[in-house]
């Protein structure tokens, strides 16, 4: 059963009966690695709240402890790892038993359920299999639940359609930015997803991304697109997801225990404020991790949901803490700009921030792809667009950007994950 009701409308009160239970069983458990053999030594925990007496953990304790300073199991019983890739230093390495896999299977199972896809439903996957966790993850998932799984993987947008249009697919889970470039690609073989495909659910996430942006995803495919978050230190994509209210995610709190951090203070906040995402394993068995610092940036939605589901709602992902720009003295996150920018109707599907030095002054200029029909129409009408993003732009991230709206499919695009910040301000420096 992949609607699990005593466990997902369950009461406040055995939900934390529950994780007591299981956060005894992780502490014990993360006492046999050489990392938290340690720290946690003369730990001992009688209420939940006694957790907050623990250290956080923090990724760079993992690339610190690289590779097997977390492990809590005997390496012959774990069966795969996961990484993230390490532009600087170490990368960490994440490793999974076999009951590790199960769950997280049904864990993604569980959520792809609760936004109505079945076992009739075909599922093609567009995200990378391999060390990045996306892939394998809803993989996993969708065949538990029952569906045809096509593992087509990132790119190649015309064999996308094809596999979309010869298999009937129904479901698909697919980056924000690259559902965007696909939909031109439609657009090039003269195809209108509405009409030529079946398409009617998409999961989208594993980059930060905003309501304007889903919703012009929903109305280009006609379709729902429901968020989905994860991070591969805790499995991967799973940890929480939408149910049909899309109305924030729910939480899964019998997987991992929930604290909201100030991330400059690392006190913990009432549920409402925003802060740091604080994630604590409640069922791993490979590498447990105790009160995980996520780097990301949400709150807490407190009201009870619509669906019945107990189990807290946390808001899309503002950003992560590391993406905060400064841009003289005043902080940003790039979801802001592209909030903004995204609700004008001509403006088009990819943007750019660059950020410079000027004078010894921070510059930011945005660089939009508009339509067609403005790109080409007066000069009035273009001067008119640019004024009002200005302006809209000033009043929400309280600095004047410069703007330059370009031509339609002028920005370049990856594959992967999209990259559309670009400070320059310390190459410029040195
Ligand atoms: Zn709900």
């Amino acid at each position: 059963m992949f609607w699990e009701k005593e466990i997902e409308t369950i009461s406040s009160s055995d939900l934390k009966k529950l994780q007591l239970i299981k956060l005894h069983h992780t502490i014990e458990k993360a006492k046999k690695s050489d990392y938290y053999k340690k720290i946690l030594k003369k730990t001992k925990i009688s209420t939940l709240k006694d957790i907050e007496s623990l250290p956080f953990t923090s990724k760079q304790d993992l690339r610190d402890h690289f590779p097997y300073g977390l492990l809590a199991e005997d390496l012959t019983e774990s069966v795969r790892l996961h990484s993230s890739s390490g532009t600087t230093g170490n990368p960490t390495v994440v490793f999974h038993t076999k009951e590790d896999i199960e769950l997280w299977a049904d864990l993604v199972a569980r959520c792809m359920y609760m936004t109505g896809v079945r076992k009739h439903d075909v599922f093609q996957n567009t995200m990378g299999y391999g060390l990045f966790t996306g892939g394998l993850g809803f993989h996993y998932g969708a065949e538990k639940l029952g569906m045809l799984t096509i593992p087509v993987g990132p790119g190649n947008s015309k064999r996308q359609i094809w596999f979309m249009q010869q298999f009937s697919t129904t479901a698909v889970h697919i980056l924000p930015s690259y559902a965007i470039h696909l939909y031109s690609s439609f657009q090039e073989l003269s195809l209108d997803p509405k009409k030529d495909t079946r398409l009617k659910t998409a999961f989208i996430g594993a980059e930060p991304h905003t309501n304007a942006l889903r919703v012009q995803i929903e109305n280009l495919y006609g379709i729902k697109a429901y968020n989905s978050y994860g991070l591969s230190e805790m499995c991967g994509p799973g940890v929480a997801f939408e149910c049909p209210q899309q109305n924030g995610m729910h939480i899964w709190e019998d997987h991992f225990y929930v604290e909201i951090i100030d991330p400059k203070t690392g006190q913990i906040l009432p549920d409402g404020e925003e802060g740091e995402l604080v994630l604590t394993t409640l069922k791993r068995s490979a590498m447990p991790l105790i009160r995980y610092r996520t780097r990301d940036l949400t709150r807490i939605i407190n009201e009870p949901c619509l669906c019945g589901r107990t189990h807290r709602r946390i808001e899309r992902i503002k950003g992560r803490s590391d993406d905060m720009l400064i841009i003289n003295g005043v902080n940003i996150f790039p979801m802001q700009i592209e909030q903004t920018v995204m609700q004008f109707p001509g403006v088009g599907n990819n943007y750019r921030i660059e950020i410079l030095k000027e004078n010894h002054m921070d510059r930011i200029n945005v660089l939009i792809e508009v339509h067609e029909e403005i790109f080409n129409g007066t000069l009035s009408k273009l001067d008119q667009l640019k004024n009002q993003i200005i302006e809209a732009l000033k009043s929400e991230c309280g600095v004047t950007p410069k703007v330059k709206l370009v031509e339609p499919e002028s920005l370049p695009i990856n594959e992967g994950k999209a990259v559309r910040v670009f400070d320059m301000r310390r190459n410029e420096e040195e």
